[in-house]
């Protein structure tokens, strides 16, 4: 039986694996793919006290650090289950059923893509998911900003002061983010806004994003727009689907925690992406996987069945 068993081998778990096995107690993570997100990022650049860093290489940083303890590492393992209790149960998509006295959920979040050609063909080299780390790449260049919601005005107001151009695409015939933002968005010199718009196709030349194209849904017709970075911000889906019934979820499907990173149900904690904490960033998850880690000893010391 584990102490503390960690769902998720991305910054937020390896954080809490770091601090668990710390305090002198069993520790096991299992994660379907350890590193995370952080496997699919090139550059790292806003990671502090790290100037630059690329994903791979931090994904083996945050593998060996955690190596440096005594922690069960259960690899390329998925959970499709908890089983909430004194001791919970974890089950593996293998059937393996693991036993621990605290949960700490840690399973991260994917971002929602459009589907269209060229979108997998090109990401990182053009495509990009996150203005917060990949804005600065594009300076003084002609990017456009899929989806008129709060993430998609606010990435396109931000990449704005940054990039040469904007255009930003929506779907539907009209924005739908707050209408604070939609003003600001408005005064912006370098920012061109197209309603109902479908984006059809991402174009390259074999190594780069060059264009986009979309379908204007009233006309019907295609147009095509010359630029060298898409954004694409059409949502974040936490990665809660095996959880549905026993943690308290958001409407958005975030686990929802207390500034502990205690969920609805005792003993078992979340932390970083997979949670309703309102800024998905490596930095923040690190920081949550420390908490929810503290959280989970303060919760067994408390417990006295140890
Ligand atoms: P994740 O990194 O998503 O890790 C989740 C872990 O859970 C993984 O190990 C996964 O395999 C595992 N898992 C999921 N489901 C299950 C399951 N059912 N059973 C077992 N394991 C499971 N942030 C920055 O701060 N700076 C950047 O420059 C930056 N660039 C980015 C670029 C890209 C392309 C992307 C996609 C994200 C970027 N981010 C960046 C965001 C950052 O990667 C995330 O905020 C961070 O990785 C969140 O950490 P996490 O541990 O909460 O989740």
């Amino acid at each position: 039986v584990f102490d503390v068993l960690i769902v998720g081998g991305g910054p937020a778990g390896a954080a809490s694996a770091i601090y668990a096995a710390r305090k002198g107690i069993q520790t096991g993570v299992l994660a379907e793919r350890f590193g995370g997100q952080v496997l699919d990022t090139l550059a790292i650049e806003n990671f502090v006290s790290i100037q630059e860093t690329d994903g791979p290489k931090f994904a083996v940083a945050l593998e060996q650090h955690v190596k440096q303890y005594e922690v069960d590492i259960m690899n390329t393992q998925r959970a499709v289950k908890l089983v909430p209790g004194r001791i919970a149960e974890v089950h593996t998509a293998t059937g393996a059923v693991l036993r621990a006295k605290t949960v700490i959920l840690s399973t991260g979040a994917r971002w929602r893509e459009i589907n269209v050609p060229g979108e997998k063909e090109y990401r990182n080299h053009g495509v990009a998911y996150c203005p917060h780390c990949d804005g600065p790449l594009f300076k003084g260049k002609r990017v456009s900003v899929i989806g008129g919601g709060n993430s998609g005005v606010e990435a396109a107001i931000d990449l704005a002061g940054i990039v040469q151009h904007v255009t930003l695409i929506e779907f539907g015939n009209e924005l739908r983010a707050d209408a604070v933002l939609q003003r600001k968005l408005r005064s912006l010199p370098n920012v061109k806004i197209i309603l109902s718009a479908q984006t059809t196709e991402i174009h390259g030349d074999g190594k780069k994003v060059n264009g986009l194209s979309y379908k204007d849904r009233v006309s019907g017709d295609v147009h095509r727009v010359d630029l060298e970075g898409v954004f694409v911000q059409i949502g974040l889906v936490p990665n809660t689907e095996w959880l549905k019934g026993t943690v308290a979820l958001s409407k958005h499907g975030e686990i929802e925690i207390d500034a502990k990173g205690q969920t609805s149900v005792p003993g078992v904690f979340a932390a970083g992406d997979v949670t309703t904490v309102p800024y998905k960033q490596i930095v923040i998850a690190v920081g949550a996987g420390a908490t929810a880690a503290l959280s989970a000893f303060d919760h067994l010391i408390r417990s006295g069945d140890d």
